[in-house]
Formats: C-alpha cells, structure tokens, sequence
C-alpha cells in the first residue's frame, strides 16, 4: 500500500519506513511533484500536524500522513512549544535555539529566585520538559491521530554529538538496556549521546509512529 508522508527529511522517512515495514511503500510530496513548502501556521502541534496531512490530502488526492513536533519545558510555561523549530530565529538553527533555550531557563529560574527572596510563594524552579509529536494520519478520508511523548529534563549545558536539534540539552528519564528494556537514565546521558537506534527506541517520534504502525498493521 502506498503512502505519502509530508516531510522533505530524508532521515525521517528512512525511519518510518522501518518502523511500517515493507507492507506500506512510503513516498514524499516531492516524489510526487508537490515542491512547494506546506504551510504551518497553526497555534498547537496538533494544528500544524493536521494542517500539513490536509494539505498533502487536497492537493494529492491520496492517503498520507505528517508529523509535527514541540518541545514544552515546565518552568518556561510550555515554550517553546508550537514555536520550537525557529526558538531562536527564522534561520531554525540548532546551537542558537538551544542558546536562547537555557538563557530563557536561567532567567526564569532567576526570577523565581527573587520572587522566593521577596516573600513571595513562587512553583519551586525545575528543569523538567518533555518532546510531543503528533502524527496525523488521513486514511480512505478519515482523519486519525497518535501522539508520541518523551518525558526528561534539560541539562545546564550541551553535550554530545549524535542526533539534531535540541538533543545536546534534553535528557531521557529513561533510556534502552542491552536486553532492550528501559532502565534509569543514572549517568544523565543526553539524546546526543546515544546511538540512533537506542534514541530511536524511546523517542517521541518513535512512539507516534509505532502507534500508528500498529493501527495501519491492524487495518
Ligand atoms: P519537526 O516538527 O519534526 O520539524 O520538529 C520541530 C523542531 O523540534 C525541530 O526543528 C527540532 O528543533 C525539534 N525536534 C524535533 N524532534 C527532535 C528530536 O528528536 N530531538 C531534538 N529536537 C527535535
């Protein structure tokens, strides 16, 4: 069965592709000649998700699915949210986004600081944050939905090389042991300094997929 995934990322369809098997054959909007940029607009996760599979949906006729996903840190209200990718600016750079990620923490953490200082009953300062993706998948015209989490926490500074993004600064409560199952985080390793295939297994990306994976497998 073909499907269209809205994305241009290459890593992201290798990745799917595994993750549905070689019953689904997976094709991009390029592959089939829709090269303009699809809109994301919307003011959650959810939105853009939906936004980008009704997209593909109107102007391919076919059955898809895409993908959007935010970072939400507690003390920073939920940002950056919807506004991940460009945290730092229009240019989407990893090391600026992240950049301005910790800045952000340690400002707030700051002014719940003084607030405490000034007698004032302020949420004890975490650095406690979690990755959301939402899949949204368009199937025979009937929309469904997964949604995949990853909980942890950010670290004070980066650290690691694998992975993109804000992998350097996020790390998993959890991680893969040797037999596969999922172990305490005790050495605090970031995302970046996992392999792909042990980020793979617990990312939010991977939940999302995998549980739509199994709803398509049960079809
Ligand atoms: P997208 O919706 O997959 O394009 O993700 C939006 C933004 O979230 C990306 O530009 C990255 O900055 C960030 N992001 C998404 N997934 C990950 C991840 O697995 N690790 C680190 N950052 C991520």
């Amino acid at each position: 069965m073909r499907i269209v995934f809205a994305t241009g990322n290459r890593g992201k369809l290798r990745e799917a592709q595994e993750i549905l098997g070689d019953a689904f054959q997976l094709v991009t909007p390029a592959d089939l000649g829709l090269t303009e940029d699809i809109p994301e607009t919307g003011d959650t996760i959810r939105d853009n998700s939906l936004q980008k599979a009704h997209y593909v949906k109107d102007h391919l006729d076919a059955d898809c699915f895409a993908d959007d996903t935010g970072l939400e840190v507690e003390i920073l209200a939920g940002r950056p949210g919807v506004h991940t990718a460009r945290y730092g600016g229009p240019e989407k750079d990893f090391d600026v986004n992240m950049d301005r990620l910790l800045a952000d923490m340690v400002l707030r953490e700051k002014e719940a600081a003084m607030a405490r200082s000034l007698g004032v009953s302020t949420p004890h300062a975490n650095r406690r944050a979690c990755f959301r993706t939402v899949v949204s998948l368009i199937l025979g015209g009937e929309v469904h939905t997964f949604d995949g989490v990853l909980e942890g926490t950010i670290a004070r500074s980066k650290r690691g090389s694998g992975g993109f993004g804000y992998d350097p600064v996020f790390i998993p409560d959890e991680i893969p042991a040797p037999d596969g199952s999922l172990v305490p985080n005790t050495e605090r390793l970031t995302l970046a300094q996992l392999s792909e295939e042990d980020k793979n297994a617990i990312s939010h990306r991977g939940k999302a997929m995998r549980a739509m994976a199994a709803f398509l497998h049960e079809k």
